[in-house]
């Protein structure tokens, strides 16, 4: 079956159709500026082998166009890789907060989209977008199955525990102010395949999984499980990421108000887009970080240590709380590509079992490995970790009723 993963944002949809008999990308695509002036889509089709590559530049007034576009170059009867579009068995929709409704992926019903609406309060920068795609993939698709695939289902499995914040307990009952966690998607992928690494199955499986991309978490997983993840009620809290704080004194917003006169709107914008790497630093792209250091600036050698530091914090944290684990797994940019970040993410940790191969993490490779050396208690592996095809096995396992 070939399915058709859809990402929709606010003024952007990036798209790939899948064969998942194969598990073979068939296209790949991004349309942006969806409502500006000029949008532009650029769709690749057969990236993995002789790949073709079509960009249009024009206005594209919303997503309904956007999409009909893409589709118009998947079905085109000359280089499309779709004769028609009825190849497409089942659309795969990525949707950011399921919030307590979903604990796995969902065909899409009118109370699935009455459920998602309902929880645009904890995501409305996110939900929206995600509910335009899925209308307009309903309609342009009335008859295909389409699933929703949440970033927060894996992290239902986490006790109160773990998910409460230590607030009047009413916010919780009354307007579900807990953590729900994100990057559900990529922790649950990367944790089948380190199962399969490991050689058992995942429902016996401890593990740590590291998310270091532009957005970062790590999740404590336990008998395949998660129990903890440092994303908090939004994708805010917990590690460094590029742009993003993590975690700050709650109070922090009052000093901001109080002492530089700033609304909560400002105070927000602040801690997601102008902290993280890029407040420390100036820079958010670890590759810009790592020259910028060994150049000799001060700050983006700060910004490595801190946020390696936080890594190892809660790396300790999830340890303790694991009490047996079995690997850590790196994933996402800077996890699959940075081994001074992954280095320093475990340094000092060897007391706790855990011990780099210095050779096999500065190995450069595509491939899912361990970096551990053999004596080491805990195995650390880094696993490319893949959303969309996460996505598609959902989508095709809810469709077949079968584990893909
Ligand atoms: P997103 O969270 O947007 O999906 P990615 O997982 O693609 O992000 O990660 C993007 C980040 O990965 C970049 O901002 C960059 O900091 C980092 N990155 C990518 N390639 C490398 C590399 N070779 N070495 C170090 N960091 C890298």
């Amino acid at each position: 079956m070939n399915v058709l993963i859809i990402n929709s944002g606010s003024s952007s949809i990036k798209y790939q159709v899948i064969d998942m008999t194969t598990e073979t990308v068939l296209a790949v695509g991004l349309v942006e500026r969806i409502g500006e002036g000029v949008g532009r889509l650029k769709n690749t089709v057969r990236p993995e082998t002789d790949a073709h590559e079509t960009v249009l530049e024009q206005p594209i007034a919303d997503h309904r166009q956007g999409m009909e576009l893409a589709i118009g170059l998947l079905t085109d009867p000359a280089q499309g890789v779709l004769r028609d579009g009825a190849a497409i068995g089942a659309v795969g929709h990525r949707v950011v907060h399921g919030g307590e409704d979903f604990s796995g992926s969902m065909r899409i019903t009118p109370q699935v989209i009455e459920a998602l609406e309902r929880n645009i309060p904890l995501a409305p920068l996110h939900n929206p977008a995600n509910l335009d795609g899925i209308r307009v993939a309903m309609e342009i698709f009335p008859d295909l199955p389409q699933v929703a695939v949440f970033d927060t289902a894996f992290h239902q499995t986490m006790p109160p525990r773990a998910f409460l914040y230590a607030i009047p307990y009413e916010l919780y009952e009354q307007d579900r102010v807990r953590r729900y966690g994100f990057h559900g998607t990529s922790h649950r992928f990367v944790a089948g395949e380190c199962a399969g690494l490991l050689g058992r199955p995942l429902a016996e499986c401890n593990l740590i999984t590291v998310h270091l991309g532009n957005g970062c978490s790590m999740t404590a997983i336990e008998n395949g499980r998660s129990i903890d993840t440092t994303l908090g009620m939004t994708p805010l809290e917990g590690l460094v990421m590029g742009t993003r704080s993590g975690d700050v004194d709650p109070a922090l917003h009052l000093f901001l108000k109080q002492n530089k006169g700033m609304e909560l709107e400002a105070i927000d914008d602040l801690l997601n887009k102008e902290s993280g790497l890029k407040g420390l630093c100036g820079m958010n792209d670890m590759r810009d970080i790592h020259r910028a250091a060994e150049a000799g600036d001060r700050r983006a050698a700060l910004a490595l240590e801190v946020q390696t530091y936080r890594n190892r914090k809660y790396l300790g944290a999830y340890m303790a709380v694991l009490g047996r684990v079995d690997a850590i797994v790196f994933t996402a940019g800077i996890g699959e590509n940075d081994a001074v970040v992954r280095a320093e993410s475990l340094r000092g940790l060897e007391h706790l079992g855990v011990v780099l191969d210095a050779g096999r993490n500065t190995e450069r490779s595509r491939e899912a490995r361990c970096i551990s050396s053999a004596e080491s208690r805990v195995r650390v592996f880094v696993i490319p970790t893949n959303e969309e095809l996460a996505i598609g096995r959902e989508t095709a396992t809810v469709v077949t009723g079968k584990e893909q």
